[in-house]
């Protein structure tokens, strides 16, 4: 069903995750196939089997190919002409806006929009709704990470280097990150680390493929990561192996952070983490003894009700040790989402304009309201987190407008979020398939995918890049960008919205300008010739800075800060009734709800439903073996899955992955609990109980797969078969939260 062929190789990038791995795209038959792309220095050729099957999702027979509005006669989605559903959506967002004012009328994003769509969303919503109701799935992936960044740094980049740092630095602790699984191609960076004699410390409560490769795998009850990097600190300091030089002239704050780690004693903080203190004695040791030295977070402990914390304790102990702001050393975040770094940079974050500037920033707002050509008075302040905004639907936000995400599979306390998407007045959805989400809407409005537009992305190491168009999208879809133009004209915004996704990003690149995030001097054709550029990069002439802080850390006096931080419980502890811990994370072969990936043949058969993963203690007192049922039972709901029984997780500890929906799905289990900071819910923390549960007779269903039939009528309406529409129905939507 591809709508137009190539008709020579383009260079382009691979729809899914941060790393976002350079491919080629070549004709073949009536399709096109991924062949290696050996010249990007990210990847070098090597992809994933998500990226290598991506063209599947281009063909795939579930792909929407028309707009859907629901009838009130049947209750259905049925098919209409553009014209109607445009209208539909406008009337239905302008009619909320009019009885109950612009902050009813709430919008939500994805970090897998490019940046101009990100950027564009934000505008619309500002400008055009006067809503502040707006922020993105990227809230629940990363925004940990960056809190923490903006406090020690001043600045929020993920990663401050550029990959190919990784292997000629002295030693990397990884904490809560499965690059074997989230980013394959990533792995050789640690691989080729330990080839030039560098040495790998795996933080994860799971012996992972990653942990595998490590030197050393120290495996903590998850939610005691923060309690691990202050144990690590103390010994540090017992030891005298602090960067004093260092500490007293690029830092400020020393003082009172080394108070609060030389309060968690070794023995302390093996009680609460599980991690015997000779493991974290090694563990200091091998991290001081190294020349230079790494911290690389991922989800685990980012995701969680003191994630801003948590990382705060890591970057402390790379700023003690000197292991910062210098070459080969740092602290990095390993970004999640394709976009999840330019996704939170440009304006569909609840409180931030263009160019990461703060939305309450009275000189950001008179730059970037400069540039959109309207008075600064006239932008809302700042609005609801993610989950703050989705628990608010149907109570003080009566209307959505959503792109890119489906918090039906994605969001914390799945169930609770679905009724609430369920009692909105009115819903609309753009996205490539009927995903979860969108089979709920009132229009779903069908959209281009990453090979039948441009637009770039920034990767996980701050390099903005471009992914060019490759095919011409099927008729009958458009762009994010045309749907966004078509609505502000509906509502009757005269200047319109520019749809040429360059012209986008040359706005973009002016309203970012002299922002923390500044694009200005990156275009379109320097990134293509250039393999992409690393912001900032303040004016054309400027080469791009792929290496942050060697001089001056982003704070006012240049000098990064210590942050005084102390252990403190999950937002939920076990007890009697919810004895053990839950955490989630991702599998190789889907990629977050699995909105495109659960359409791929190659992958479904690879990783076809989720499951409940185990130690043989726990199986054997439940009484469960290999591949039978398990409920696992949270205060929020009930998911069942198929056990996986391995001695490489803790006894206290299951883990689920969270692509699915349906009885498999892990977040209907997952704790809303909030960080104070980020507003980053605790998914990688929660208590639950476990059950057996009596095999059904007959073959077990395939939870993962995509169904035949339509999963989520409306509430409130008519059972519904099979959509009709053009290729039949499905189950997707845009990347959503990113896994550890
Ligand atoms: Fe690369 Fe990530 Fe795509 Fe896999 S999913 S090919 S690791 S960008």
């Amino acid at each position: 069903m591809l709508g137009g062929m190539l008709t020579a190789t383009t260079a382009t990038h691979c729809p899914y995750c941060a790393l976002q791995c350079g491919m080629n795209l070549r004709p073949v038959g009536d399709g096109v196939e991924v062949v290696e792309r050996t010249d990007f220095p990210v990847n070098r050729g090597a992809l994933c089997g998500k990226g290598r099957t991506a063209p599947a999702v281009l063909s795939s027979r579930v792909r929407l190919d028309g707009p859907l509005v629901r009838r009130p006669a049947t209750g259905r989605l049925e098919p209409a002409t553009w014209e109607e559903a445009l209208r539909t959506v406008a009337d239905g967002l302008r009619g909320t806006r009019e009885e109950y004012g612009a902050d009813a009328v709430g919008v939500f994003g994805g970090g897998g929009l490019t940046n101009e769509k990100a950027y564009t969303l934000g505008k619309f919503a500002r400008l055009v709704l006067g809503t502040s109701q707006i922020d993105y799935n990227g809230r629940f992936c990363m925004s940990s990470a960056a809190a923490a960044h903006q406090r020690a740094f001043g600045l929020d980049r993920g990663l401050p280097f550029p990959l190919e740092d990784i292997p000629r630095t002295g030693c990397v602790i990884l904490v809560g990150s499965n690059l074997a699984e989230t980013m394959p191609p990533a792995l050789r960076y640690l691989t080729e680390l330990k080839a030039n004699g560098g040495r790998l410390i795996v933080v994860d409560p799971r012996r992972t493929r990653t942990a595998e490769q490590a030197d050393l795998h120290l495996a903590p009850r998850p939610g005691t990561d923060l309690a691990l990097a202050l144990g690590l600190l103390h010994l540090v300091v017992a030891e005298g192996r602090t960067d004093e030089e260092f500490i007293e002239s690029r830092t400020t704050g020393w003082a009172e952070a080394r108070a609060a780690a030389m309060s968690h004693w070794p023995a302390q903080v093996e009680r609460i983490t599980g991690v015997p203190v000779p493991q974290l004695r090694e563990a200091a040791a091998m991290f001081c003894d190294a020349p230079e030295g790494m911290v690389l977070t991922a989800r685990g402990p980012e995701q969680q009700s003191k994630g801003t914390d948590t990382v705060g304790a890591w970057i402390n102990l790379c700023l003690a040790t000197g292991r910062a702001g210098r070459p080969l050393s740092g602290y990095g975040c390993l970004t999640g989402q394709g976009n999840g770094q330019g996704g939170r940079e440009h304006g569909q974050k609840a409180d931030q304009l263009p160019g990461y500037r703060k939305l309450d920033d009275p000189a950001a707002r008179a730059h970037v309201a400069g540039v959109w050509g309207v008075d600064p008075n006239t932008l809302p302040g700042p609005g609801r987190s993610a989950y703050e905004l989705l628990d608010a639907l149907g109570t003080d936000i009566k209307a959505l407008l959503l792109m890119g995400s489906n918090p039906v599979v994605s969001a914390p306390r799945a169930a609770h979020i679905q009724e609430r998407i369920e009692s909105l007045d009115f819903l609309a959805v753009a996205d490539v398939v009927l995903s979860e989400t969108a089979a709920l809407a009132d229009v779903v409005l069908p959209v281009t995918q990453w090979a039948e537009e441009t637009g770039t992305l920034t990767n996980l190491e701050g390099r903005v890049l471009l992914r060019r168009r490759a095919v011409d999208p099927p008729e009958g879809v458009r762009t994010d960008l045309e749907v966004l133009n078509a609505l502000a004209a509906l509502l009757g915004w005269e200047k319109g919205f520019a749809t040429d996704p360059e012209e986008v990003f040359d706005e973009l690149r002016r309203a970012s300008a002299g922002g923390p995030a500044d694009y200005a001097g990156i275009s379109y054709r320097r990134i293509a010739e250039e393999d992409g550029v690393f912001w900032p990069c303040p004016e054309p002439g400027h080469p791009g800075t792929p290496r942050l802080f060697l001089e001056r850390f982003a704070t006012p006096d240049g000098r990064a800060r210590f942050v005084p931080v102390t252990h403190r419980a999950a937002g939920e502890e076990t007890d009697a009734a919810y004895p053990v811990v839950l955490t989630t994370g991702r599998v190789v072969s889907q990629y977050q709800s699995g909105a495109q990936t659960r359409r791929v043949d190659e992958l479904n058969a690879a990783a076809p439903g989720p499951f409940v993963e185990l130690h043989p203690r726990l199986a054997g007192r439940l009484g469960v073996a290999e591949g039978e049922p398990v409920a696992v039972v949270s205060r929020r709901g009930r998911a069942v899955a198929p056990a996986r029984i391995t001695t490489g997780i803790r006894p206290d500890t299951v883990f689920m992955p969270f692509h699915w929906a349906g009885e498999g799905r892990a977040n209907t289990l997952t704790n809303p609990a909030l960080d104070p900071t980020s507003r980053m819910p605790e998914f990688k923390v929660c208590a639950v109980r476990l059950e057996a549960v009596r095999p059904q007779a007959g073959p077990a269903p395939q939870a993962g797969v995509v169904p035949e039939e339509d999963p989520a009528p409306r509430a409130g309406t008519a059972p519904q078969a099979a959509p009709p529409v053009g290729g039949g129905p499905a189950v997707s939507g845009g990347p959503a939260v990113g896994g550890g």
